[in-house]
């Protein structure tokens, strides 16, 4: 191998390293930077994807540009390659074959998991159990690190409240208090110990920021929104993960008061670094820097200038930092200290990857083999996947059904192993998964016999279908006519009918967003045709959103929210439908009645005129539903049934600093042992801003055998109780809280107490 500057620099160094109080990684950087020329340094700021793997925009360049830039230093990283050899290869162009020998990141969309896929984000958040969602990241760290990545574009932390977005799938839902603990868990599950050993990888926390603030819910649209509303709520996950030590950001496509997040010197630099602490570097969203001209920020000479100075790192797929950053600094538009700032960011995150000590240390083939997609893996993906599961309706106990009869397996999502998932999953393997079908078969054996139709088509129209589903698609050839004809007789002879429908993966998740999220038109069609035979129907509802089922609600009697459950999923949802485990899962978004109803969320703030029961003139209602979700934020069925005490304090005022015990007793009165996530509300009646009816804060997962009372407490800080101020300071205030606990959000019995400085 050739021996390049890097070994070199790192022998020189450690006398330095002695004389200087500097740490051994800035002298490390401070030696490499002396060696670079201007070009050099502004190749470390760019980042293209990989030819011919797996791209979310457009590209534009020629199949063999990347090795070229990689030789001649102008690359800093490579996005989306899959496959530990072909790493080791790319490594090997920039360490043996550039001038200085610097490594490269190697970065991937690595959201729910690497082979082995978790249930997708929206759903992994059902189940409110910290733990296993560090677990969750834990092994997609081991496994896309085995396989040679060091940098993955996650966690995703954007609040949405408004399912229109397709992207609401790849976040934690409406809530500031769970997204935060939930951003945090994700930190610690990738990052380990500091990025400590080879299994770690650098997070990257997207999109910063308020992307989920999209109006109407169409993805890369305008968001216009207060200080209040940013600081309060949808900052707070953000800032949980800079808090974690997330190594680096991505900037989000949309308008942060007006500038684009990529050119927005207040967030990057004034929020992000000065506020929070934040050391790492960012990088802008997919040609986010170059789609600032179209924001009418300028040429792409400008807005790269903009994005430099407002604290911008690395240029994802925008040519702008390669394209326009030298004559700039020739103009005297930007200055090399500029330059250096996020080249030595850029610099610091390989060095504390430990990619100079070792530029192959995350290429170890060996660990392929065995680490990726194993037994263990995939043993703890299927026990999270039941655990996402949302039981929101079972009528007369339906579920859990008994493995005896015939079923009726009917619906677009049963026999699909592309399809079960979800999106972003773009290094997952397919053929190693099981479909619904495949699964139940096997898991049934001989106790029961199913009888499968796939029913329908997604919907009617096959132009719409390509608009939802892309190359997802899963297009019968059969008319939607033919597919019913089908359905209905199988469902005949069936004792049982289990509906899997609703979304595709594609038809959540970027680009996505949808103005109807009601069941699309034949799937609505085939249920309706379904319910008129009278047999027992399970609702099997595959989606990466909230979606509208007041018909559903009315008329299927056992309604199962499974989201895209990951690669496991098949088996998962027959654990869980045939009663092996019992379904734990609650809902983090709040669940619309109709599409007029969006945005609707629990946490929202007080009107002066709030609606009483239905709809009276002058009140802040609608003429035609009233105000509430179908299904609340928090809520979830399970097998059993659960009785919550009254709350109980342990003292009836908190002293500035102090703290407060809230306890209620939680007791299975069924007959089932299960999990319940016990939830603590709060709310500030009187204060010098206006405050929400309710904000989550905290939550407790338990274990409760049948019969078994469990007493749950939740200690209430000072901390929990302040707020972002008119002035955006930090507070709390004197007076009156009121802290609620239930089962979600909506079913809570209270209790106050006062805060008294
Ligand atoms: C998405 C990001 C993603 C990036 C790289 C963009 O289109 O918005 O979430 O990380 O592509 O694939």
């Amino acid at each position: 191998m050739k021996t390049n500057s890097i070994l070199l620099i790192s022998t020189i160094l450690l006398s330095s390293c002695a004389q200087s109080n500097k740490s051994e990684m800035d002298v490390f950087v401070d030696n490499l930077m002396s060696k670079m020329t201007l070009e050099e340094k502004i190749g470390q700021l760019n980042l293209p994807v990989a030819q011919g793997t797996i791209i979310t925009g457009e590209t534009r360049k020629e199949e063999d540009t990347v090795a070229k830039l990689i030789k001649s230093g102008m690359a800093g990283g490579i996005f989306n390659m899959k496959g530990v050899e072909n790493i080791r290869e790319t490594q090997r162009i920039a360490v043996e074959e550039s001038r200085l020998g610097i490594p490269l990141l190697f970065g991937m969309d690595v959201i729910h998991g690497y082979e082995t896929i978790f249930p997708l984000p929206l759903g992994l958040a059902c189940t409110w159990d910290v733990e296993a969602i560090e677990t969750s990241a834990r092994i997609a760290s081991i496994e896309s690190t085995a396989d040679g990545l060091n940098w993955t574009f996650s966690p995703m932390v954007d609040i949405c409240r408004d399912p229109r977005w397709g992207r609401m799938a790849e976040g934690a839902g409406e809530d500031p208090f769970l997204g935060a603990a939930i951003s945090r868990a994700m930190i610690r599950g990738y990052q380990g110990n500091n990025l400590a050993d080879s299994t770690t990888i650098m997070a990257c926390v997207k999109h910063f920021a308020l992307y989920g603030g999209a109006e109407a819910g169409r993805d890369y649209n305008t968001v216009d929104m207060s200080r209040q509303n940013m600081y309060n709520y949808y900052l707070e996950p953000y800032k949980a993960a800079a808090e974690e030590g997330a190594g680096s950001y991505m900037s989000s496509f949309n308008v942060v008061d007006g500038i684009p997040a990529s050119g927005n010197r207040w967030l990057l630099t004034d929020l992000l670094r000065n506020q929070w602490k934040f050391d790492g570097f960012v990088v802008s969203d997919y040609g986010a820097i170059m789609e600032m001209t179209a924001h009418g920020l300028g040429d792409l000479q400008q807005v790269s200038n903009l994005a430099l100075k407002a604290g911008m790192d690395m240029d994802m797929m925008g040519d702008g930092f390669i394209g326009t950053l030298k004559k700039s600094y020739e103009e005297g538009k930007v200055t090399e200290n500029e330059i250096d700032q996020a080249c030595r960011r850029i610099l610091e995150a390989k060095y504390k990857l430990g990619l100079f000590a070792d530029p192959y240390l995350y290429c170890d083939s060996e660990r392929a083999k065995t680490q990726v997609y194993n037994p263990e893996h995939r043993a703890v993906a299927r026990d999270i996947a039941a655990k996402s599961f949302v039981l929101l309706k079972n009528e007369n106990n339906l579920l859990p059904l008994k493995k005896q009869g015939t079923i009726a397996l009917v619906g677009p999502l049963a026999d699909t192993r592309t399809n079960i998932y979800g999106v972003w999953a773009g290094t997952a393997d397919a053929t190693k998964y099981k479909s619904l079908r495949k699964a139940m078969v096997g898991y049934l054996g001989n106790d029961a016999k199913v009888l499968y139709s796939k029913g329908c088509n997604f919907c009617y129209d096959e132009n719409m279908e390509a608009n939802h589903a892309g190359w997802l698609s899963i297009r019968d050839e059969r008319s939607d006519a033919q597919l019913h004809a089908e359905a209905l007789a199988i469902a005949r002879k069936a004792d049982v009918i289990i509906y899997a429908g609703n979304e595709l993966a594609n038809t959540s998740g970027e680009a996505s967003s949808r103005a109807d999220l009601t069941l699309p038109d034949t799937q609505l069609d085939l249920l309706k045709e379904l319910k008129n035979l009278g047999k027992p129907i399970v609702m099997l509802n595959f989606t990466g959103r909230s979606t509208i089922m007041t018909w559903e609600n009315e008329n299927i009697p056992a309604i199962l929210n499974v989201w895209f459950g990951g690669s496991e999923a098949g088996d998962a949802i027959c654990d869980v439908i045939f009663g092996d485990k019992c379904p734990s899962g609650k809902l983090v978004t709040s669940i619309p009645k109709c599409m007029g109803q969006i945005p609707v969320y629990y946490n929202h703030l007080p009107t002066g005129r709030p609606q009483e029961t239905w709809f009276t003139k002058f009140r802040s209602a609608y003429q035609d539903i009233d105000n509430e979700p179908l299904y609340p934020f928090g809520y979830g069925l399970s097998y059993t049934t659960f009785e919550y005490s009254d709350v109980a304090l342990d003292a009836a005022t908190m002293h500035a600093g102090g703290s407060i015990r809230a306890t209620v007793k939680v007791t299975n009165t069924g007959t089932r042992d299960a999990d319940e996530i016990v939830q603590m509300y709060i709310n500030d009646p009187v204060a010098s801003i206006s405050r929400p009816v309710k904000e989550l804060k905290g939550f407790k997962r338990i274990f409760l055998k049948a019969g078994e009372t469990k007493t749950v407490e939740f200690e209430i800080t000072e901390d929990l109780l302040m707020f972002y101020n008119s002035n955006l300071e930090l507070v709390s205030e004197p007076g009156e809280f009121i802290v609620m606990v239930g089962p979600n959000s909506k079913d809570v019995k209270k209790k106050t107490f006062v805060l008294e400085f």
